[in-house]
């Protein structure tokens, strides 16, 4: 595990100015509300005609596009999964939306690469669940991820950046 380069914090993820940031997109990739629907509207048009050519993608999987006109040099778009009731693999998807967001990070040479908080949204996920899922999994896979110098979690309000920040202090005492 390896906590030391995550941090959480509390923001607009449409201003990082980072190598990438990811998209809590629908399977899709068209476009939709929330944090999806602010990254489209600050990059402009040119994304969506990117995004029109990927022929969407499936729920924990992820595909990448350019910025344009976000601050952020790359876009990574992962379907998060729609809550039900903990009995659709939904905790084993939302960890490998974060893997697989990281992975296509390392392969296009990102360093930084800034996450909102996946499926807790209109998705419905159990906030504290998912943060601890997201920590774990990031803390995982920094392991063999030597290049990336620091992964954030950019919470839009205070309550999602409080579990964001317990359960990274809860792994932390685990280390
Ligand atoms: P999902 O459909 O995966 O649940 P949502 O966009 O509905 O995605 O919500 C995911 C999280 O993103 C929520 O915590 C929401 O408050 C947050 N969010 C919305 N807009 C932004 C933004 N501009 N920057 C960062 N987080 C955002």
């Amino acid at each position: 595990m390896n906590t030391a380069r995550i941090e959480i914090i509390q923001g607009d993820i449409t201003k990082s100015e980072v190598d990438a940031i990811v998209n809590a997109a629908n399977t899709s990739l068209l476009g939709g509300g929330g944090v999806d629907g602010a990254i489209h509207m600050a990059a402009g048009s040119a994304l969506l005609a990117e995004c029109r050519t990927l022929g969407g993608c499936k729920t924990g999987e992820a595909k990448i596009t350019r910025g344009y006109r976000l601050p952020a040099k790359f876009v990574i778009h992962t379907p998060g999964p729609r809550y039900k009731d903990g009995n659709h693999n939904e905790a084993e998807l939302l960890a490998s939306c974060y893997r697989n967001c990281l992975k296509l990070a390392v392969e296009n040479h990102c360093a930084t690469v800034d996450f909102p908080s996946i499926s807790t949204g209109v998705y419905s996920f159990p906030l504290n669940d998912a943060a601890k899922i997201a920590v774990r999994t990031l803390a995982e896979e920094l392991e063999h991820c030597p290049n990336i110098k620091r992964v954030r979690m950019v919470c839009f309000d205070q309550k999602t950046m409080k579990a964001y920040e317990t359960a990274l202090e809860a792994l932390k005492a685990e280390e």
